[in-house]
């Protein structure tokens, strides 16, 4: 079996050396006991959108907040960018899905696909792959047709503005007036810029996408824009919506009460059929214990676009068939509740690249020691066996501490990004021209075996002729990224059980719309266009092409790739872009102001109640609908604002 070592890396290095200077994350938080029970608002889940609701709401010192969150705080080494996979697959911080990819996922193991999700605060912010992309103008205007009153990009951008602290660098064109610097996001550029992504974004310009920003007033038209990534981290580190907005004096307001590891089971409502209200919320703690908390003025739902439906069904608001198929008495029908789900998928193109990608192994060293112990790194396993290393490991040791304390201290690293790294957005000309259709990732890295065999689910024994080969950690790969970015498939949330502490079913649905296929094979054209046109003498290998799929397509390495290639290698490899919204979608679910239609007191904010999947990643609009919540709530109830520390 093939490993990798520094996606699994863990946080004992951090911890040990203490090098961040600060005690651990959520020093203040988990009172021992919940002093009330009774608050003004409850916000359920403190993720991308609930961590802003509670920060913007507690500004009002007179205004009690409970925020109900089924995690903790997250750990030191969420805050190392090219650490984001270790997080996946740890239940302490990840609810850890897995879905059914419909007509996709033939070569994933078991056909399932993995669907993490950040469960602590900060949400799936604190997991996420850290890419800043906010989506095209004409998503927000095509909400704002489709019904969406107050969504339109003109409404939305003063509340992107508003969130962020953009560093500026010279390293990409910002379009000044469309950014902020004053919020508490931190949004940057990696540094150092790995050589490979630059070289990415010009061969994206010579194949005919323009260079600029691509969070800019214009996007640009068909041809699109392609740059480096802005990326929602700080000095190099992750800025989470819990680093950001709740650490520090925020989390420690006396008016905000955070109840972590309380997994919350329904919302409470009173009244009669037709005119039923939230009074409430019941949570089960980490023992089990069942625990009931009162909103006097309205209960939030920010579960994210998996947990909000689950809840709403459980409290009996949803589909009838659905809720009283697993004996739930249905108190308010509303057929949309986990419907419309819509999710990115992406295929990977894997290239070997030899004088370009970046060997895993100095990603590795760059993460610290903790990075390179055994089983699959060169150092013991045990710290306390390091008294007697040969010298080269003795070296490699002082060289890894070395770069882990100069991230530490200046956030210059090889760590200091995902690796997702550069990004292209443009038209396929097959639809949808209110927006860009198509995005393309850039990662200068083939990442490794635990990221793409265990946290993917790939099947590496049939995607790569020689998976240990391909991988190994000095090896230098690269890969691109084609994701079609407004699919027409959509897919559901359904309970599987009464059962609050089970997951739902998770149906994908992806391709089930064949207009998807098309787009894909046509976002796979032009990374492999973007490929052949890759600058300077030094050019990357052939792509791989899964051995049993070239057999059957009769494709040897070099020829021409047909269309059914393409499609089957989609339909195989294509994994998802963890875009998952819409499944409380404003219109159906709620009206534009986040309120459940028939529901007093109730509102839903965050990315499940997008009208439509944007044309880029998720988590800058789910911050948005988290700062515009925010601001109507403080209308509708006459709160003030930045009173608080
Ligand atoms: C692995 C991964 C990589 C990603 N990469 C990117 C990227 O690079 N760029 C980008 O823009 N987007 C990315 N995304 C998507 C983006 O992070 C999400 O769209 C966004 O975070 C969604 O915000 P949300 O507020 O809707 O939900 P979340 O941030 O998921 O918050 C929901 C919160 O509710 C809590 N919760 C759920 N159910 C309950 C319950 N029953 N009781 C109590 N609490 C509960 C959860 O624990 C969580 O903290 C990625 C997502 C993932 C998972």
């Amino acid at each position: 079996m093939v490993r990798g070592y520094v996606f699994l890396w863990w946080d004992t290095e951090l911890e040990r050396l203490s090098l961040l200077g600060r005690a651990g994350a959520g020093a203040d938080l988990g009172r021992g006991t919940l002093m009330s029970k009774e608050f003004d608002f409850v916000i359920v889940g403190g993720g991308s959108a609930g961590a802003v609701i509670a920060t913007r709401l507690s500004e009002d010192t007179g205004c009690s907040v409970a925020l109900v969150e089924a995690g903790g705080p997250p750990p030191d080494h969420e805050m190392m960018p090219a650490a984001v996979a270790s997080l996946q697959l740890d239940p302490q911080f990840d609810w850890m899905f897995t879905a059914d990819p419909g007509n996709a996922g033939l070569g994933l193991r078991d056909k399932r696909m993995a669907v993490p999700r950040g469960k602590m605060l900060g949400g799936s912010s604190g997991l996420n792959y850290m890419a800043y992309v906010r989506g095209h103008p004409g998503d927000f205007d095509h909400w704002a047709a489709q019904g969406a009153t107050g969504w339109s990009y003109d409404d939305v951008l003063p509340y992107f503005i508003k969130s962020e602290d953009l560093k500026p660098s010279n390293e990409i064109a910002i379009d000044s007036e469309a950014h902020g610097t004053g919020g508490p996001l931190g949004v940057s550029v990696r540094s150092p810029v790995i050589p490979a992504s630059r070289d990415f974004v010009k061969a994206a310009e010579t194949t005919g996408i323009p260079t600029g920003d691509y969070n800019g007033r214009n996007r640009g038209g068909a041809a699109g824009v392609a740059s480096l990534f802005q990326t929602t981290t700080r000095n190099g580190m992750r800025s989470s919506t819990y680093r950001a907005f709740l650490q520090g004096p925020v989390e420690s307001r006396s008016n905000l009460t955070i109840i972590p590891h309380a997994h919350v089971t329904k919302v409470v409502l009173s009244g009669d059929a037709g005119n039923r209200t939230a009074t409430g919320i019941e949570y089960r703690d980490a023992e089990g214990a069942t625990h009931s908390i009162t909103a006097t003025r309205e209960v939030i739902l920010s579960a994210g676009a998996v947990g909000s439906p689950q809840i709403l069904m459980l409290s009996g608001i949803g589909p009838r068939r659905e809720i009283e198929a697993v004996d739930i008495e249905c108190l308010h029908e509303l057929p949309g509740v986990g419907k419309n789900l819509k999710d990115h998928l992406h295929c990977p193109l894997f290239f070997e690249a030899a004088g370009i990608g970046l060997p895993v192994a100095q990603v590795g060293i760059s993460a610290g020691p903790d990075a390179l112990r055994a089983p699959a790194g060169p150092l013991p396993a045990d710290p306390a066996d390091d008294a007697s290393l040969p010298p080269e490991l003795a070296d490699l040791k002082a060289e890894a501490e070395r770069r882990l304390t100069e991230w530490t201290q200046t956030g210059e690293s090889l760590v200091s990004s995902s690796l997702y790294d550069a990004v292209a957005f443009f038209s396929t000309g097959l639809g949808d021209e209110h927006s860009h259709d198509a995005q393309i990732g850039y990662v200068p890295c083939g990442y490794d075996a635990s990221l793409l065999g265990e946290r993917l689910r790939i099947d590496l024994d049939t995607f790569f002729a020689d998976p240990a080969k391909t991988l190994a950690a000095d090896q230098e790969n690269m890969l691109l990224l084609a994701n079609p970015v407004l699919p027409h498939s959509k897919g559901e949330i359904v309970l599987e059980s009464a059962d609050p502490m089970a997951p739902p079913i998770i149906r994908m649905n992806y391709f089930t719309d064949p207009h998807d296929l098309k787009v894909m094979v046509a976002v796979m054209r032009k990374c492999l266009d973007i490929a052949a046109n890759w600058p300077g003498e030094i050019q990357p290998g052939p792509l791989n092409v899964p051995p049993a799929l070239a057999k059957k397509h009769g494709y040897v390495e070099g020829g021409p790739l047909s269309d059914a290639l393409l499609e089957n290698m989609a339909l195989h490899y294509s994994t998802t872009v963890y875009h998952l919204c819409s499944t409380c979608r404003m219109g159906e679910v709620v009206d534009p102001e986040l309120r459940v239609n028939g529901i007093a007191n109730l509102r839903v904010a965050d990315a499940s109640v997008m009208p439509d999947i944007i044309s880029g990643n998720t988590n800058a609009a789910s911050i948005m609908i988290g700062e515009k919540a925010s601001d109507m709530i403080i209308a509708e109830y006459a709160l003030k604002q930045s009173d608080a520390a």
